[in-house]
């Protein structure tokens, strides 16, 4: 990996710097120094100390070995004499800045004889370069082939000071440590370039390219919300926490804790920025889930309750002959099915709680009438269409029974159904019907109401999703429904999709496998539960 620091020699260093300043003045240099190369990476980075250069001056030198003129020494095993500095690639770019004039560079290598083979073993390990010839003359090839010399001593120094497989070592478990971390990390230099961006950053901030090292920002990060969280960084307005919400990978959005602080070098000067971006959607999403329970506990169940209590105090305070037969059994069907409402409601929630906490749904699969289970479902939704709503089921009579969950079925039919009533407030016919289709049935519930902007058409399962049009706003709801039912579905082995056209109206369908254990179990790897088991999904 490349970091912000060039790399320091253990200890004072003083062995590598006697080495290279001997080398120095042996080719008469102004500087003579070391850079390492990181074969994972394929970068080149300076160790400190550089003979010639002030720590500070040189602590920056790093740079990629594809798109520089000293990665020829490594790639090519082979030294580089430049009499001028004329390029504009990073290397040649940051040693014009030290004013450099000329340079030699030949290959540091490591050679270890292998007695078995009777060869030589040749592994590179980076540059030996010297700069800035003394009397104004330009370097030679006798200057290279001292300074190949010397890169044996100093190859030498850094393996036996242990300082190039310690180095290399610490690098990549640093590395291995950043790029392995849950939370994402992004480190710039002070003037822009990215030097690090993990995994977890680059799958937060779906960063396509892989050669990311080394170029602007404004390069890699395509958030805007991000871009001006390092422009503020480098103006030396570090972000102290926000939060920052990025598109997910299932048509879902991630919530980022996001915030900058600056790297500081030993002696307490500047090396660049470092943003740190932690998914905190989980904790978000349970403290949501957390009110929309006391909303629903505090305000829908009970109103069902209120229902229930104010016929049966009705009836119960009622002298005897009040009411006529027929007038105390519609209040008792209301009582009847203000109750089973209200049982639904808790199954909803008991059933979200369940999957959001990762305990899976359970099901109980058995065969079921499908025109019972739709009948119940209908009839409970009866009581909540307006005037201007007609509700037309068709089933036909040659629909056969069905292995599935019928508490689950009947809880995505309602879901469904009473969305299509409570989206169509204008009225209109809502229709339900069945058919065979694929070793399955296909249930369709269709509207005339408000319709779905086709822009959000992808998101409509999603956690929390809520159509965002001026039609929708006025309707309460948690964004909950939908995304449970798919899971009701899914646990099903069926699936479910959705057509609407905007202001005219909407059609959601599923299919459901005439037998869900077997449809599981197609799905299920050998071994899997069971047919007839109980089973967990979620
Ligand atoms: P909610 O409690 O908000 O109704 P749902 O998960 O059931 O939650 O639905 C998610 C969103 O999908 C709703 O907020 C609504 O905007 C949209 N929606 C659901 N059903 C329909 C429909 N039949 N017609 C139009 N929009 C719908």
């Amino acid at each position: 990996m490349s970091e912000l620091e060039g790399i320091a020699a253990p200890g004072d260093g003083h062995t590598l710097a006697r080495v290279l300043s001997r080398s120095a003045s042996l080719v008469q240099a102004r500087a003579c120094g070391v850079l390492l190369w990181d074969e994972e990476k394929n970068d080149l980075t300076s160790v400190i100390p550089f003979a010639g250069f002030e720590d500070e001056e040189i602590r920056q030198f790093g740079f990629k070995v594809p798109n520089s003129v000293l990665g020829g020494v490594v790639t090519g095993d082979r030294p580089i004499l430049l009499d001028e500095l004329t390029g504009s690639q990073p290397d040649i770019e940051f040693l014009k800045k030290l004013n450099v004039q000329n340079l030699v560079a030949v290959p540091l290598a490591l050679e270890r004889r292998v007695e078995e083979q009777d060869t030589v073993e040749r592994s590179i390990m980076g540059v030996i370069l010297a700069v800035d010839r003394y009397y104004g003359r330009s370097f030679d090839r006798e200057d290279a082939r001292i300074l190949n010399m010397m890169a044996r001593s100093a190859s030498a120094v850094l393996v036996t000071s242990q300082l190039y497989w310690k180095e290399a070592e610490r690098r990549r478990r640093v590395v291995r440590t950043i790029e392995s971390m849950a939370v994402g990390l992004i480190a710039v230099t002070p003037n822009g370039t990215v030097q690090q961006i993990n995994a977890a950053a680059r799958k937060a901030l779906k960063v396509k390219t892989e050669d990311w090292f080394g170029l602007p920002y404004q390069e890699v990060i395509r958030s805007e919300e991000i871009k001006a969280i390092c422009e503020a960084a480098l103006a030396s307005d570090p972000v102290k926490r926000t939060e920052v919400t990025l598109p997910g990978y299932e048509g879902d959005e991630r919530v980022y804790r996001v915030q900058s602080d600056s790297i500081a070098s030993e002696k307490g000067g500047l090396l660049g920025w470092v943003i740190v971006l932690e998914d905190v959607t989980d904790i978000r999403q349970s403290e949501k889930m957390m009110a929309v329970f006391v909303d629903m506990v505090s305000h829908e169940l009970r109103t069902p309750l209120t229902s229930i209590r104010g016929f049966v105090a009705t009836l119960l305070q009622a002298e005897k002959g009040t009411f006529d037969y027929d007038t105390e059994q519609e209040f008792l069907q209301i009582v009847d099915t203000e109750a089973e409402r209200l049982g639904q409601m808790i199954d909803d929630l008991l059933n979200i709680a369940r999957i959001q906490n990762g305990r899976g749904l359970q099901f109980n699969f058995t065969s079921c009438e499908i025109r019972e289970i739709v009948e119940r479902v209908v009839r409970l939704q009866e009581a909540y269409k307006n005037a201007n709503q007609e509700l037309v089921v068709d089933i036909p009579d040659d629909t056969p029974p069905v292995v599935c969950d019928n508490s689950k079925i009947t809880q995505a039919l309602t879901n469904i159904l009473g969305n299509a009533l409570k989206y169509s407030p204008e009225g209109g016919k809502v229709r339900l019907w069945v058919e065979q289709k694929d070793g399955g049935l296909v249930f369709s519930i269709s509207d005339e109401g408000i319709g779905i902007p086709p822009d959000q058409l992808p998101k409509m399962f999603s956690h929390f999703f809520r159509v965002d049009s001026p039609e929708s706003k006025s309707i309460k709801g948690t964004g909950l429904g939908l995304w449970l039912t798919k899971h009701l579905i899914d646990g099903h082995g069926g699936r479910i999709w959705v057509e609407s056209e905007y202001r005219k109206g909407s059609t959601f369908r599923f299919w459901l496998p005439l037998d869900a254990n077997e449809a599981l179990a197609a799905e299920e790897p050998p071994g899997g539960l069971g047919s007839g088991a109980e089973r967990t999904r979620g």
